[in-house]
């Protein structure tokens, strides 16, 4: 094998129905590594290699190059590991998008409405591998399905702490994943559903009662259908954010990967018309630590800032008056029943918009820019169910000044200015 700018390469033959899987150091210094595919054909995660290009993946990238037919690569570099496997449920996922694509064509046949798909599951069984494949496999096959994302950990559309919707036009980029235009986001402030389940279950409602409106103007999307990738928190208050998002978006098929006791909940408490099915986890997807999730979260949020591999973006950094912006944390603490205001519920609390008064440790948290028009008590209301269009980082505050200075995609003015606190901070090291 001929070394590629002075990397090792190695080639690897694979057969049909296998996959080689390979992992690349995680950390700044590590080195990228380039897969070729020199003959055959092969996908990465739903997405065909082109022959004779290379990719690249980055520090801390979990791979997966499958083949149908049978081909063979070259991996330029040294990973951190690198195997092929025989045992994939890949057949079992091309089945299952086989046969939401029938449920596509009888919906086109029958003038109604796609498959609404939820994925289910445990943290680390690939969920959002399989949205991602099915989604892939639907859109080249003609398809504009939408992927409804409402894990608030590790978002694949937007920063963490939040929700979105996203419309799939066409299959997920080998190296960068989905092109992320236009998303519709909403803030939830939080890394976890547990820390305001009320709210949580709002924005799911919220979202699809969008899908729904946006269903009923544009056929393609409806045939389409959904495919919702959910969080891993899978028990109590978890378990029954699963139960309202498969009744809010009337979900026609729940796929739940690796967990045969979820898979009986859901099959007695759904009705009987949803279709649940268990699949197995791949072998391939790798457990993340804490820590890797954490600076998977950081990565997310720097990206969002300054771009990724080629594109960069230049993020603007300028003074914000106290006095021209209105911030709220949405809930308030929960307190006793007995304690609560006659005829106000705990569900009040939850999804009130309490005003934070700006001081110092406002410093590196990341606010939502809420798309709620400007203006005094009417519009709180809406703000909410409102979407957020866009995202700034505080990076320091002058209480003496009344200014605190913010980190912000677009030059200033901020395009409105309700902003919503998230609990989750991002200390930027540029
Ligand atoms: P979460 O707990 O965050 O919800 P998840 O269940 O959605 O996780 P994924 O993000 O889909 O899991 O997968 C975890 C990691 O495993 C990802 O980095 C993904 O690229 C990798 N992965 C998935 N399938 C394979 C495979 N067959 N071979 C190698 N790596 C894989």
């Amino acid at each position: 094998d001929v070394p590629v700018a002075g990397k090792v390469s190695t080639r690897y033959d694979l057969e049909k129905e296998t996959e080689l899987r390979f992992e690349v150091e995680a950390g700044e210094a590590a080195e990228q590594l380039e897969l070729e595919l020199l003959t055959g054909m092969a996908e990465v995660f739903g997405s065909e290699l082109n022959r004779n290009k290379k990719y690249t993946f980055g520090p801390g990238s979990k791979i997966a190059v499958f083949t149908w037919q049978g081909c063979s690569v070259n991996l330029y570099g040294k990973p951190e590991v690198a195997y092929v496997s025989k045992d994939t449920p890949m057949l079992l996922y091309l089945n299952t998008h086989a046969a939401l694509e029938q449920m596509r064509k009888q919906a086109e046949r029958d003038n109604e409405r796609g498959p609404r798909v939820m994925v289910v599951g445990p943290t680390d069984v690939g969920k959002s591998t399989v949205c991602r494949l099915l989604l892939s496999y639907a859109v080249r096959v003609g398809r504009r399905p939408t992927l409804v994302e409402l894990d608030v950990g590790q978002s694949g559309v937007s920063v963490p702490g939040t929700v979105s919707a996203l419309c799939i036009e066409r299959p997920a980029d080998v190296e960068e994943g989905f092109s992320v235009q236009a998303p519709l986001v909403y803030h939830f402030g939080s890394t976890t559903p547990g820390t305001n389940i009320k709210l949580y279950n709002k924005l799911t409602s919220c979202l699809a009662e969008v899908f729904s409106q946006r269903c009923e103007v544009n056929r393609k999307a409806s045939v389409g259908g959904c495919i919702i990738n959910t969080c891993g928190w899978v028990k109590g208050s978890g378990y029954q954010a699963l139960v309202h998002c498969a009744s809010t978006f009337q979900v026609d098929v729940v796929l739940v990967l690796d967990h045969e006791r979820l898979y009986n909940e859901l099959k007695r408490d759904l009705p009987h018309f949803v279709r649940v099915v268990l699949l197995p986890k791949s072998g391939g997807v790798v457990e993340r630590s804490k820590e890797c999730r954490r600076d998977a979260r950081d990565e997310k949020i720097r990206e969002y800032f300054y771009g990724f591999r080629g594109v960069s973006f230049y993020p603007f950094s300028f003074e914000v008056r106290f006095s021209d912006v209105r911030i709220y944390k949405i809930g308030a603490p929960s307190i006793p029943d007995s304690c609560l205001p006659l005829g106000m519920s705990q569900d009040d609390t939850q999804l009130k918009l309490v005003p934070v008064t700006p001081g110092r440790d406002l410093t590196y948290h990341v606010l939502s820019v809420s798309s709620a028009e400007d203006g005094e008590e009417g519009a709180r209301k809406g703000i909410v169910e409102s979407p957020v269009c866009g995202f700034i980082v505080v990076t320091y505050v002058d209480t003496q000044a009344q200014v605190m200075k913010i980190l912000s995609p677009a030059p200033r003015p901020l395009p409105r200015h309700t902003l919503l606190i998230m609990d989750i901070r991002f200390m930027d090291m540029k």
